[in-house]
Parts: C-alpha cells; sequence; structure tokens
C-alpha cells in the first residue's frame, strides 16, 4: 500500500518542513497536532491539524491533542485484515501510512540543574508514546504496514524507498523503524521511572523532592558500538556499548586512525592505559599490560617519557598498551614501533608518526581528545545484581598529606612518592609500586598479601636490572603488618606513602623511624579489583 496520509508531531523540529514538502510533493496528505501544523502552515504548506481531522480540540495544555479513535484506529487497522479496513471505513477513519514523531525532551529537560518538578512533570509524553508503539506494533507485513519515523535522521532513508518503491515502504525498512521506536520509548520510560524514584517527598515541606545519590531503578542509555569477534576468551561473544554521550576525555570519544579491529580486552586494556594516563600533568607515557600498568613514567617529551617508562619491565611491556597525554611524534613513533605494540592511545598524532605507523597496520591507533570529564558511576555485575558506585576521582591535595615519621621526605622524594601514588591508584589491589626519578622501578600488582606484591615489586625490578637504592615506593592501602614496610626497606626504598589506618599504624610508624624512613599517610586509599 502506498503512503497516502502522514500524521507528523514532533518536539524536535529539525528538518520536518523539508521532509514534510518532500512528502506534499510526493502526493502525501499531511496532518499534525498544533505547534508542528503552524511550522508547516508558515513554509506555505497545505496541512490539516489534527483537531479539525478529529473533530475535537486540542485540551488541558496539550496533554490530550491526538488520543483519539480517529488517530489510534488509522494507526492500529491491520492492512491485511478486511474486518480492520471495514471497521474504519464504517466510522469514517482514514488510514494513517506514515507516523512522524518525536516526543517532549523528558531527559534534557531533567538534565538540567535547576529544573522543577512541575516541568520534568509536564515533559512527560503521553500521546506521542501511544502513536508511536500503535505505529510500530502495527509495522505489518510485506503486503503494508505503518511506517514510523522516530528519528529525524532517518527522513531521507523513508524518502529513498518511497521513490525506488513506487511510494511503498520495505517491511524490512517498517520493522527496523519499529525496532528504534520501542528501544526509544522503553529508555523514555526508564528515564522517567529514575527520574520520579530518585525523588523523595520532604514529609515536612509537601511537594518539593529531593534527589537521591542513586534511583531505586537504574536503566542505561546507551547504544552498542560495536559487535566483538569474542569476548575475554574466544568462546565467550561480546559487544561494546557507550553512553548515548560520553563525557569529555573518557576513551569511549576515540576515533581509530588505523589497524584491527578492538577486541574485548583491548578496550578493557585501553581504559586502564588512558584512565592513568590522564591524571598526569606533564609528559607521561603509560605502558598496561592484562588492566595493570608495566611501566609509568613522566619526562620533558613523550619520546623521554616513554624510553623511560618501556625500562619498567621491557618484556612485559611486549604487546603492551600505550598511552600519552601529549600529541606524538616521528621521533616517538620511530622509538614505539621497535617493539610490539597491541594499542596505541593520544590526543593526536603528527604527519611522521602517521607514517611511521602506517607501515605496522596490525598497530591500532587510537586518538582520544584529552578532558576532564567523569562517569556519573561505575558498575560491576555480580551474580544476580550491580554493584553501583562512584568512580575513584580522589587526588589527595599535598597540604592534606601528613609526615608521620622523624625525617621528612626531601622535595625531590616528595614527588616520586606523589608519582608513585597517582600510579598507584590504576594498580589492581594489593599494589605495590616503587618509584625514583619520575619513572617505576618495579609494579607489584594483584596479589591476595600485600607482602607478596612487596616481594614481586622487587623481584621484577632486580628483573629489569632497576636499583631499588633510594627509591620511594606506593602502597594503595595500609600496611597490616612491619613486614611489608620491612621487605621494601631491605629492597633499598628511604621514602613510603600510604593511607594509614591500620590498627598496627604505631607498630609500622616506628619501624620505618627504625629503618631510617620517611613515612607519609595520605588518610585516603585507592582499593582497584
Ligand atoms: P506540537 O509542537 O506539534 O504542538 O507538539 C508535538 C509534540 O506533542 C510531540 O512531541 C508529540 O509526541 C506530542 N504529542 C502528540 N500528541 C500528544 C497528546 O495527545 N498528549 C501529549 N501529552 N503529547 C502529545
Amino acid at each position: 500500500m502506498k503512503i497516502e496520509r502522514a500524521l507528523l508531531s514532533v518536539s524536535d523540529k529539525s528538518g520536518i518542513v523539508e521532509f514534510a514538502q518532500a512528502l506534499n510533493q510526493r502526493g502525501v496528505q499531511l496532518l499534525s497536532t498544533g505547534g508542528t501544523a503552524k511550522l508547516l502552515a508558515q513554509a506555505g504548506l497545505p496541512v490539516q491539524e489534527v483537531s479539525d481531522y478529529t473533530g475535537f480540540p486540542e485540551m488541558m495544555d496539550g496533554r490530550v491533542k491526538t488520543l483519539h479513535p480517529k488517530i489510534h484506529g488509522g494507526l492500529l487497522a491491520r492492512r491485511d485484515a478486511e474486518s480492520h479496513l471495514s471497521a474504519i471505513a464504517e466510522h469514517g477513519i482514514g488510514r494513517i501510512d506514515l507516523l512522524v514523531v518525536n516526543l517532549y525532551p523528558f531527559v534534557e529537560t531533567v538534565a538540567k540543574p535547576d529544573c522543577a518538578f512541575e516541568d520534568a512533570v509536564e515533559n512527560i509524553d503521553i500521546g506521542g508514546p501511544a502513536m508511536l508503539r500503535a505505529a510500530a506494533k502495527n509495522h505489518g507485513t510485506e503486503a503494508g504496514g505503518v511506517t514510523v519515523v522516530i528519528d529525524p535522521s532517518d527522513y531521507d532513508r523513508v524518502l529513498n524507498e518511497m521513490d525506488t518503491r513506487d511510494g511503498v515502504t520495505s517491511f524490512g525498512l517498517r520493522l527496523d523503524l519499529a525496532k528504534k521506536v520501542y528501544a526509544h520509548t522503553a529508555a523514555y520510560d526508564g528515564a522517567i521511572a529514575n527520574y520520579l524514584t530518585s525523588m523523595t517527598a520532604d514529609p515536612e515541606q509537601t511537594a518539593v523532592p529531593e534527589r537521591a545519590a542513586y534511583p531505586n531503578v537504574l536503566t542505561f542509555q546507551v547504544r552498542k558500538t560495536q559487535e566483538m569477534r569474542y569476548g575475554e576468551n574466544p568462546h565467550q561473544s561480546a559487544a561494546f556499548y557507550t553512553d548515548a554521550a560520553p563525557a569529555a576525555g573518557l576513551l569511549a570519544n576515540y576515533t581509530q586512525l588505523q589497524g584491527k579491529e578492538l577486541s574485548f580486552n583491548n578496550i578493557a586494556d585501553a581504559d586502564a592505559a588512558w584512565e592513568c594516563v590522564r591524571t598526569f600533568d606533564a609528559p607521561t607515557c603509560v605502558i598496561v599490560k592484562h588492566a595493570n600498568p608495566c611501566g609509568v613514567a613522566v619526562a620533558d617529551s613523550p619520546l623521554a617519557a616513554y624510553q623511560k617508562a618501556f625500562k619498567t619491565d621491557p618484556s612485559s611491556a611486549f604487546g603492551g598498551i600505550i598511552a600519552f597525554n601529549r600529541p606524538v611524534d616521528a621521533a616517538t613513533a620511530q622509538e614505539v614501533s621497535k617493539q610490539f605494540v597491541e594499542v596505541m592511545l593520544a590526543p593526536s598524532y603528527d604527519e611522521g608518526a602517521r607514517a611511521i605507523f602506517a607501515a605496522k597496520q596490525n598497530v591500532r591507533l587510537l586518538e582520544v581528545p584529552m578532558g576532564d570529564g567523569a562517569n556519573d558511576f561505575e558498575v560491576k555485575r555480580v551474580g544476580g545484581g550491580w554493584l553501583v558506585q562512584q568512580p575513584d576521582n580522589f587526588n589527595v591535595p599535598r597540604d592534606q598529606i601528613k609526615v608521620v615519621t622523624k625525617i621528612a621526605p626531601t622535595a625531590a622524594q616528595m614527588d616520586d612518592l606523589l608519582f608513585a601514588w597517582k600510579v598507584a591508584k590504576y594498580v589492581k589491589s594489593n599494589a605495590i609500586v616503587f618509584t625514583g626519578n619520575g619513572m617505576t622501578l618495579g609494579v607489584g600488582a594483584g596479589q591476595m598479601s600485600r607482602i607478596d606484591s612487596a616481594r614481586i615489586a622487587s623481584i621484577k625490578a632486580a628483573n629489569a636490572g632497576l636499583s631499588l637504592a633510594g627509591s620511594a615506593v606506593a602502597s594503595d592501602a595500609f600496611f597490616p603488618f612491619r613486614d611489608g614496610l620491612d621487605v621494601v626497606a631491605d629492597a633499598g626504598a628511604t621514602c613510603v606513602i600510604q593511607p594509614g589506618g591500620s590498627m598496627r599504624d604505631a607498630e609500622v610508624i616506628a619501624a620505618a623511624d627504625e629503618r631510617g624512613i620517611a613515612m607519609v599517610l595520605t588518610a585516603t586509599r585507592h582499593f582497584r579489583h
């Protein structure tokens, strides 16, 4: 069946006049609601107001506009059922073959910091979703059905099919558009549920509700960006979903300039590397393997930062993910290309660097714009549930760090301690990180006991031929006993940064004094699991 009648009722009016003009040129009769009809009439289009068509006025500030059997009958009548077609004919109801609706901007309205509760409620669209759901349900069969458009970027798709198929849309397109509608109305209702459940009526002040930290019902506005060949292992299927609008500076804003498709593990590791590198102000390089930094360094240039970071653990860096917080130049690209790299991340690459990587097509080259945005929350799946928390965005200010030993760190030691502390936040717990001269010297990650992480960090430094004499060390949480401290002191550390807060702090501090070590406490720990 040809598209003969269209109903247009949109809040986002972008492209609607041009689309209506195109429909009019193709002989489609236009029906529309107040604001949309006005706009189309101003553009000189012959348009009939829904209220004239139904003989029923819009009322109650627009709460009731299209909720009428003449509209819903026209959308819901099955095109392949004689009884339906005769029912609408009997009641003077015309078929509506094309529905063009987008909804009151609820999400945008409640996102405004000063949004009043009444405004939010008035922005709950009722007639729009009702029509969308009716039209999408009746997407029909090969023989015919309703075409429903919710997204202005689909206007051209519909016109193209009308032009190539004699005014008829294909079942495939109608089905595709119907799927989009239900995904949208589900998310729309989810956002309303989120908003309302985040409100608790204050019994003292009757009406003005407060926002709670987390709503009772969580819905995510995400889209599937990529289907992967597999997940963490080849027998697991996987996909990458991204926020509709990721905050500035986050990985999901990446552009891939070259290389094979990103895998599940690539994305997880790239995120670990990027989150770590973007916390530093000076030119920094972070090399990640299996979600842990295996080399981090700050220097005057990206090249020098890479050379230092690589030295921490050259064998682990093989096949690593390498991130920079500065544009990458040809000299850096040349140096990095000497080893096998899975993924590179940087805010940009100059022409020379691009040319060098072009000869290494396996390297996945990602450009990620810098920015200081953060996720609003993090989620972790557990059996039958989700753990939700704020991201660990806290960086302890220098003036809140307390010296607790007889000796205080020198200025240079303090720089190394703060550097170690920043890195430790991105190392899986239990984390022990040795540093010196702006580079990691040994990283102990993910052990079930702190003392083992300390031992492993020392062993790794020795394996890389690095001396820990005079090094600084960070522990992501307190030392429960003095034994962990003795291990780092034996290895050569002369200053330590840790949160403190253990029952045996006094014993650990006394041990530091006994070993001639300077120790500072942050009062904040950074577990990462
Ligand atoms: P217009 O700007 O054309 O006056 O209104 C367009 C908006 O009204 C669209 O977002 C559409 O979803 C919404 N709408 C259409 N019919 C109804 C209705 O009966 N009730 C409500 N609350 N909204 C409607």
